[in-house]
């Protein structure tokens, strides 16, 4: 039995890899889940799994949970430190799908033991990609990807030379607002933002396609985790969500990895590397679907691909400020206090202020990492305080 541990069990990555885990019950056996406020949900996924120890990542949560679970000889533990704890108990893999740069302390503690992290917390890649590679080198851990766009490359690369990588191509849907004039987006609210054409997601994940901070995560995620040069990874447009990545290669090939919109297919191959095994997502009938589209993103719509740019050329720091930025930015949209439009202004605002401080110079170590985080969502949220006015 292998044991497996689920960080954000309650979210959105989160109830697709227990959906798989409770597949073959036979197979695992498992540790830790977490989640945050959704303290019912937590406590019957921990029932269901017959979980070792339930975590909630809030203190005034801890009285619910340990009620839902009396009886049940689950343990249970709350905040940032038992969350660091529990992923300190030993597993054979573990999903790191905490949204945020919360996923950062849980997860280098994960590979602190050596074991394999499934990541689909891109932010913890973004904001210390350097430590989490160092980290897991030091303990012979492994980091396998879960972002679809990543896995796709990952596949993409099986049995090459990575020297033969000419370009990595992800794809974008374009999210909510893809069709919309320019001229509308201004007035855009949160709840047409939440609204994914294909994919069905966390909400903040999801407001970040319509802004393709998604994707500016993600060419980030790309360059660190293939540790490809930004001049060679590109985003592209296409609609239909079918093709998540392509890689090409020297002799002019172009590897594609085409499959539905479901993110149990990423999860499951990260489960089961470096084997394949059966999953429960949809067959594609090509015939049907007819027509794959790609078009080229229009920067004026999307800013946010430039701002990963600049992120990906000065290296070090820069990460933890453009992520920590835009998740101050989001929370501002979010909560009304801020349009659509004003949370790309909002992070290039912080990039000008702190882009005189040396971050691409800075030694990435997870105090380094926190303290530039914090400075960043400071003072991201005095430029929403003018902007808000
Ligand atoms: P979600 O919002 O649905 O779930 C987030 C999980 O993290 C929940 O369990 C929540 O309780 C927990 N959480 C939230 N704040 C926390 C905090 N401060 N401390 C500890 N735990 C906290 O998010 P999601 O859509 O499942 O995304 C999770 C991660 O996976 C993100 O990094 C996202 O970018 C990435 N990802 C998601 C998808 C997707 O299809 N949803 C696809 C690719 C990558
Ligand atoms: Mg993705």
């Amino acid at each position: 039995m292998r044991k497996v541990s689920i960080f954000g069990s309650t979210g959105s990555i989160g109830c697709n890899t227990v959906d798989l885990v409770k597949r073959k019950p036979e197979a695992y056996r498992v540790v830790a889940m977490t989640g945050g406020r959704n303290v019912a949900k937590l406590a019957s996924q921990a029932k269901a799994l017959k979980a070792e120890v339930a975590v909630t990542a809030y203190e005034d949560c801890l009285e619910p949970l340990r009620e839902a679970l009396s009886g049940s000889g689950i343990e249970v533990a709350a905040g940032e430190a038992a969350l660091c704890e529990a992923a300190e108990r030993p597993a054979d893999w573990i999903m790191s799908a905490i949204v945020g740069a919360a996923g950062l302390p849980p997860g280098l503690k994960a590979l602190e033991q050596g074991t394999t992290l499934a990541l689909a917390n891109k932010e913890s890649l973004v904001t210390a990609g350097a430590l989490l590679k160092s980290t897991a080198a030091a303990s012979g851990a492994r980091i396998l990807p879960v972002d679809s766009e990543h896995s796709a490359v990952f596949q993409g690369l099986v049995g090459e030379n990575i020297a033969d990588v000419e370009r990595v191509i992800i794809t974008a849907s374009g999210g909510a607002f893809r069709d919309w004039p320019l001229e509308k987006l201004a007035a855009a609210t949160p709840a047409e933002a939440s609204s994914h054409p294909n994919w069905d997601m966390g909400q903040r994940i999801t407001i970040d396609s319509a802004t393709m901070f998604n994707k500016a995560l993600e060419l980030i995620e790309t360059h660190e985790f293939f540790d490809i040069s930004p001049d060679r990874i590109e985003a592209i447009v296409h609609p239909e969500s079918l093709v998540h990545a392509l890689v090409g290669f020297r002799d002019g090939a172009l590897m594609a990895h085409v499959g539905p919109p479901d993110m149990r297919h990423a999860i499951g191959y990260a489960l089961n590397w470096p084997l394949r095994d059966h999953l429960p997502v949809e067959r594609l009938n090509l015939a049907e679907i007819g027509q794959l589209t790609f078009r080229e993103p229009d920067a004026a719509r999307y800013p946010a691909l430039a701002q990963a740019r600049w992120v990906m050329e000065e290296g070090g720091l820069a990460g933890a400020v453009f992520n920590a930025a835009k998740e101050r930015a989001l929370d501002g949209f979010i909560e009304g206090r801020i349009g659509f439009l004003d949370m790309a202004s909002v992070v290039a605002d912080v990039i000008e202020i702190m882009s005189g401080e040396g971050l691409g110079l800075a030694a990435i170590t997870l105090d380094s990492v926190q303290q530039a985080d914090q400075e960043a969502r400071m003072r991201a949220d005095a430029v929403i305080a003018v902007r808000q006015r």
